[in-house]
């Protein structure tokens, strides 16, 4: 029987997704399990499997009809090695040989890969990127994850870290980040970034609309400054308005660093559609160079939350 089919999961600290693709990378099933991450990693490890057991069922395939697996976790990670190092959000996954380890639970092949990585991949395989062998797509969730797909292939880099963009320093010496440097994208334009940088702002003595919810201590999002900016808030258009010019800071360097055909948005920050991608393409406008028209197309990601799967499948077949 020949193997023609491939399972991507998308390792996640809540929960596992994961999904059959076949060879187009069209995704079959999917299905989706809690972590349990609190249980640890030889309990994840079983949900795992199960989870493959459980799609293998959904679908009536046997385990000799699939060519691999690929797994997309939080890292950092080794691809090479099959290694996670340390995943923050997966209590006990500190130099977890997760590759071999679940190649023998399962008796498959496995590759490990970085979930950003993996979602980029996806979205290349049959998403936003599917007519483009260059891009590179920035998740802007509660952190930054980036991916770069360079002529067809997944761009790991030396250490299987490259594509962190969220890490790259926009604002010389500026905002502290938990990765030890000052500075960085994802300290100013995930969705984290913006609700703290609206709080600061307000702490410092500014007025918003969204004043009272920061008072009394009550949850706001990003969503809640994008609205208040819409509402007419000062403050939080300014804020959202600096979010898209550091984007557009971001898509500059990138531009000149790799030339990419294609730069995708995607992660919970893009469901603000044109109110997001508008004003990042305005400010680019005024930012970018004119000698040469090698401007990277922008779009949105179009796959959601199934992109990871799908790329690591995609990752399994290739
Ligand atoms: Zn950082």
């Amino acid at each position: 029987m020949t193997a023609r089919y491939t399972i991507g999961i998308d390792l996640g600290g809540t929960n596992i997704k994961g999904g059959v693709c076949d060879r187009r990378q069209t995704l079959l099933t999917r299905h989706a399990i809690e972590t349990q991450a609190e249980l640890g990693c030889e309990h994840v490890l079983e949900r795992m499997a199960r989870l493959v057991d459980d799609l293998l069922q959904q679908t009536n395939l046997s385990k000799a009809q699939i060519a691999g697996i690929g797994v997309g976790a939080p890292g950092p990670l080794s691809h090479a090695q099959g290694m996670i190092y340390h995943a923050p959000n997966l209590p006990g996954f500190v130099a977890v040989p997760l590759r071999d380890r679940f190649a023998k639970a399962t008796g498959l092949p496995v590759v490990l890969e970085n979930d950003a990585n993996a979602a980029a991949y996806g979205e290349f395989t049959a998403g936003a990127g599917k007519d483009v062998r260059n891009m590179v797509m920035l998740t802007l969730g509660t952190g930054i994850g980036g991916g770069i797909v360079l002529d067809g292939k997944l761009w790991r880099g030396r250490y299987d870290n490259a594509g962190e963009i969220g890490h790259t320093v926009i604002v010389p010496d500026g905002r502290a980040c938990p990765c030890g440097q000052r500075g960085c994208l994802e300290r100013y334009a995930s969705a984290n970034a913006i609700a703290e940088r609206l709080r600061e702002a307000v702490a410092a003595g500014e007025n918003s609309v969204l004043k009272p919810k920061i008072t009394a201590n009550e949850p706001f999002d990003a969503r809640d400054v994008l609205q208040a900016a819409e509402q007419g808030d000062a403050l939080a258009a300014r804020i959202w308005d600096e979010t898209c010019y550091y984007l557009a800071l971001s898509v500059v360097n990138v531009r000149h660093l790799l030339n990419p055909e294609l730069v995708v948005f995607a992660g919970g920050l893009i469901n603000a559609g044109p109110r997001l991608l508008d004003p990042v393409k305005e400010h680019l406008e005024r930012l970018s160079w004119k000698i040469a028209p090698d401007a990277p197309r922008i779009a949105l990601a179009t796959l959601g939350t199934d992109a990871g799967t799908i790329g690591a499948a995609a990752l399994a077949m290739s």
